[in-house]
């Protein structure tokens, strides 16, 4: 069997999709020839040049800015000029919109459902684009992957492409998997792709085991450039989450399991030298990282990913050793300065600990992008005044900021105990789309999310150290490009 891997467009073309990248690595470690086409990769960089507009010094900074690190205000200027290429390309599609990280058909996504496919903004690009590769890398079994509702459209049109070319494939990915645990429509995007399949690829494996238990990493079949100044590699020490407790997870229902301690390392060595390690983890196990501290110090990588801010970090050396082999940025789920709340979902962390844990952390030159989640089931007034509070405190050691609004998925132990916290599930606007992965709801007869939406236009996002955060925050081309954000950014 040869396969050929397809991640379809949107998704940001900064870094390699992890799915599509570690299916990819896992057939070819049980040698499979199944080299990885990145779709949406492609796709940037022809919506550009349709675009008309001058993307050329954009590029250039984003492949190779000075001394290989990003200014946030030159970066925002470029990736600016590179969002308006991409709005002006969309705008010959009407209804369409095209953003670096994000595409929306017109009048919501189950229309492309009900509609036949034609004239989007991908289906000259797929002629222009997959049937020459088709035709150098004959294949007996496509695998597209896909994990967000962004590339939803292209896989679609995907989808039909390949039926057209009497191609052998199967459509997956963690987008699929989440609407068939914890969200609804999958029978409608399975009435257009039968082939949709919502399993973690194991079944695809040779060997019939765990599909990161064997990894390598793949054949990449594009000559474009990823806009970023160094190659960044996606890799796992986990499947699921470890702590897998928090009540408002949606990725509880995923099976933890670690890789195996050499694989993990083994693949570190392999990569590109010098390369941005992007570790995927919901959250990475702080006790395996010294077991590939070598492995990155000796191929000169840097690495970045989600963190639990706990003790764990404060143990004497722990951070000096991470920053000393490459560890470039730690996004931290904090959620909320609110011990209760903490509490009362079962967040697991503290926010003293948490408050202590960014400034040494921050103090090393290690960049904190702190996860703030409001508008939680029961939140109130003075909840969300001592989170604002916590970031007063830990302003000067937060470099970027993500402050979003609790969505309720569809499916989660929140939801089967809702009644625990005065929960109701609301009602869909009669415009909201069928396929769904949040539920509406209110709480005691008031909506939090409301509320939370609220306080954040108002004086959360008027707070001086609050907006100093969010102006250093880029607005495009989030995570990876945060990690080589230089020093100079403002502190
Ligand atoms: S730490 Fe994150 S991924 Fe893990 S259970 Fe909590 S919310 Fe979910």
């Amino acid at each position: 069997m040869n396969c050929l891997i397809l991640s379809p467009p949107v998704h940001q073309p900064s870094e390699p999709p992890a799915g599509a990248y570690l299916l990819a690595g896992a057939l070819a470690a049980r040698g499979i020839a199944a080299p990885m086409l990145d779709l949406s990769l492609e796709f940037f960089h022809y919506a550009m040049e349709q675009s008309g507009m001058n993307t050329k010094p954009a590029l250039k900074y984003m492949t190779a800015p000075p001394e290989g690190v990003y200014d946030t205000h030159r970066h925002a200027g470029h990736s600016g000029v590179i969002a308006s290429a991409l709005r002006s390309f969309a705008a010959s599609f009407p209804g369409w919109s095209l953003t670096p990280m994000d595409c929306s058909p017109p009048r919501g996504l189950h229309r492309i459902l009900d509609t036949p496919v034609s004239g989007t903004p991908f289906s000259a690009f797929l002629d222009r684009v997959l049937d020459p590769v088709l035709e150098k890398h004959g294949t007996s079994l496509v695998l597209v992957s896909t994990a967000y509702l962004s590339q939803l459209p292209a896989t679609v049109e995907l989808a039909a492409f390949l039926r057209r070319r009497s191609l052998r494939f199967l459509v997956g990915g963690s987008v699929f998997n989440s609407l068939s645990s914890t969200g609804g429509g999958l029978e409608l995007v399975r009435r257009v792709i039968p082939e949709v399949v919502a399993h973690d690829g194991s079944d695809l494996m040779p060997d019939g085991k765990p599909v990161l238990d064997s990894i390598t990493h793949p054949v990449l079949l594009s000559g474009r450039p990823y806009l970023s100044p160094a190659p960044v590699i996606p890799a796992a020490f986990t499947t699921g989450c470890i702590w897998n407790r928090c009540l408002f997870c949606p990725d509880r229902a995923r099976p933890f399991r670690y890789l195996p301690e050499d694989t993990l390392r083994d693949f570190i060595a392999s990569a590109p030298r010098e390369s941005m390690i992007h570790f995927v983890d919901s959250t990475i196990p702080a006790h395996r990282l010294p077991g590939v501290l070598e492995a990155l110090r000796r191929n000169r990588a840097r690495f970045f990913g989600f963190a639990r801010a706990t003790g764990e970090y404060l143990a004497p050396g722990f951070l000096d050793a991470l920053a000393a082999s490459g560890c470039s940025m730690l996004q931290w789920g904090l959620e909320s300065g609110s011990r209760e709340i903490l509490r009362r979902f079962h967040k697991g962390t503290d926010p003293d600990t948490a408050k202590k844990v960014l400034r040494e952390a921050g103090g090393r030159g290690i960049r904190n992008y702190v996860y703030l989640l409001f508008g939680l089931p029961g939140e109130t007034g003075d909840d969300r005044e001592e989170t604002l509070r916590m970031i007063r405190e830990i302003g000067r050691d937060v470099d970027f900021l993500n402050a979003s609004v609790f969505n309720l998925p569809l499916e989660c132990e929140l939801v089967r105990r809702r009644g625990e916290f005065g929960m109701e599930l609301g009602e869909y606007d009669a415009g909201s789309d069928v396929i769904r992965l949040y539920s509406p709801f209110v709480c005691d007869g008031r909506d939090p999310r409301r509320e939370a939406k609220g306080f954040l236009r108002g004086e959360f996002g008027k707070d001086p150290a609050v907006s100093r955060i969010l102006r250093n925050t880029p607005k495009w081309f989030r995570a990876a490009h945060m990690a080589f954000m230089g020093p100079d950014s403002p502190r």
